[in-house]
C-alpha cells in the first residue's frame, strides 16, 4: 500500500512536497507563549525555512529580529527575516541585514512595504531609503550571499496599474537576485495559475510558491480580503454560512476547506507551499498531516520537537 506521502507525492509528479511557515512577532508574553508553542508544534514537519514579518513601517523591526535571533539560538530551523524599505535609510537597512548575516541568518524576503501614510496613500520612498524592492533586493545581495524571496500577487497588487506593471517588478527583484516569488494568499487556484502562466510567458522562472491562508476565522479573512483586495469566492462564504457563534465546526471546516485548496494545486504540480499561520499551529499542523509532511517516526507525537534544539 502506498503512503500519504508516497500517494501525494506521486499526484505531484513524484516530486516531494516541502513548506514552509510564516510568522508574526509577538505583542505580549502571551502571544509569545503561543508562538513558541505553534513553533514548537511544527519545528518536526522540517520546513524548509520559517519566516518572521516585519511590521508596517517597521513597527516591529526589534521584535522582528528577537524572534529571528530566538529561531536562530534555540532551534535548528532556518529563518527567513522580512525586511521592507519603508521609513529606514539605506544605512540603517544595511546594519540591519549585515547584523542578521552576523547572526547566522541566511534568507531575507525582500518588501517594499506598504506607503508610509497608509495603505491606499501614494508610496514616498525615504529620501536616503531604497526606493523599491528591486533595490532593496540588490543591496541585500552586495552585503552578502542570502538567499533572498519577494512577494507576488496572482490578482495584481492593489496598487497595480495592469499586471504588465507587477511582472516588471517581478523580473526587476529576480535580475536583482531573488531566488523566490512568495504569493500573496487567494483562495481560487485558478487565479494562481493565470497568474503562474503570465510569469512563466514573462520568461520569469523562479519557484512562485503559494502563499495559503487556512480561513477559520471568515469575517476577519473577509475583512482582510476586502483590504488586499482578494477575490473570495461565494462557495467559501457558503461553506462558513451559520457558524459565527461555533468556532469549533469553523476550525473543522476550515482544515477541510484549505486541504482542499491544498491538494488542487498539488493534483496540478504544485510542490511548495508557504503557510500563513498566524502563529497558530494546529490548522497547519494538520494540512501537513494530510499532505503526508509528519515528525520523524522516532518523534512522533504532539510537542516533541525534533527541530527545536536541545
Ligand atoms: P513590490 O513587489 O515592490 O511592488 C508591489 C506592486 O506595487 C507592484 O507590483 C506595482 O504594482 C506597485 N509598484 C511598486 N513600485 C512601483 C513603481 N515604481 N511604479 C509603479 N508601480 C509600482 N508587508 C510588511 O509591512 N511586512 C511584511 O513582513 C510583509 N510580508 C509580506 C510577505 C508576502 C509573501 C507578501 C505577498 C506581502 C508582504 N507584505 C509585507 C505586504 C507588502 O509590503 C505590501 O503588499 C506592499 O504594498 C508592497 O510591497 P512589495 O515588496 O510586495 O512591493
Amino acid at each position: 500500500m502506498p503512503t500519504d506521502t508516497e500517494r501525494r507525492s506521486r499526484r505531484a509528479g513524484g516530486r516531494p512536497i516541502s513548506v514552509s511557515f510564516e510568522f508574526f512577532p509577538p505583542k505580549t508574553p502571551e502571544m509569545e507563549a503561543t508562538l513558541w508553542s505553534s513553533i514548537t508544534r511544527l519545528a518536526p514537519l522540517a520546513p524548509k525555512f520559517v519566516s518572521v514579518t516585519y511590521g508596517a513601517g517597521g513597527s516591529t523591526r526589534e521584535r522582528t529580529h528577537a524572534t529571528v535571533a530566538r529561531i536562530v539560538d534555540e532551534t535548528r530551523l532556518a529563518p527567513a527575516a522580512h525586511l521592507t524599505c519603508v521609513a529606514a535609510s539605506r544605512g540603517e537597512v544595511d546594519d540591519v541585514v549585515r547584523g542578521y548575516w552576523d547572526a547566522g541568518v541566511r534568507h531575507i524576503v525582500a518588501l517594499r512595504g506598504d506607503p508610509p501614510g497608509g495603505v491606499g496613500q501614494a508610496y514616498e520612498p525615504h529620501p536616503q531609503g531604497y526606493a523599491s524592492s528591486a533595490e532593496l533586493v540588490a543591496g541585500v545581495r552586495r552585503i552578502a550571499n542570502f538567499e533572498v524571496s519577494v512577494s507576488a500577487y496572482p490578482e495584481k497588487h492593489p496598487e497595480s496599474p495592469s499586471f504588465e506593471v507587477d511582472l516588471d517588478i517581478l523580473q526587476a527583484k529576480v535580475d536583482a537576485g531573488a531566488s523566490r516569488a512568495i504569493t500573496q494568499c487567494f483562495f481560487d487556484n485558478d487565479l494562481y495559475f493565470r497568474f503562474l502562466d503570465k510569469v512563466r510567458a514573462r520568461g520569469i522562472d523562479v519557484p512562485v510558491v503559494p502563499g495559503i491562508l487556512p480561513v477559520s476565522n471568515f469575517k476577519q479573512a473577509r475583512n482582510f480580503a476586502e483590504k488586499t483586495a482578494t477575490y473570495m469566492p461565494e462557495w467559501l462564504a457558503s461553506r462558513f454560512e451559520g457558524l459565527d457563534g461555533d468556532p469549533e465546526t469553523r476550525k473543522l471546516i476550515a482544515a477541510a476547506v484549505a486541504a482542499e485548496q491544498v491538494f488542487d494545486l498539488v493534483d496540478r504540480g504544485v510542490t511548495e507551499f508557504h503557510f500563513y499561520t498566524l502563529n497558530r499551529a494546529d490548522l497547519v499542523y494538520a494540512i501537513c498531516h494530510l499532505l503526508g509532511i509528519r515528525p520523524p517516526a522516532a518523534a512522533e507525537g504532539p510537542g516533541v520537537a525534533a527541530g527545536v534544539a536541545a
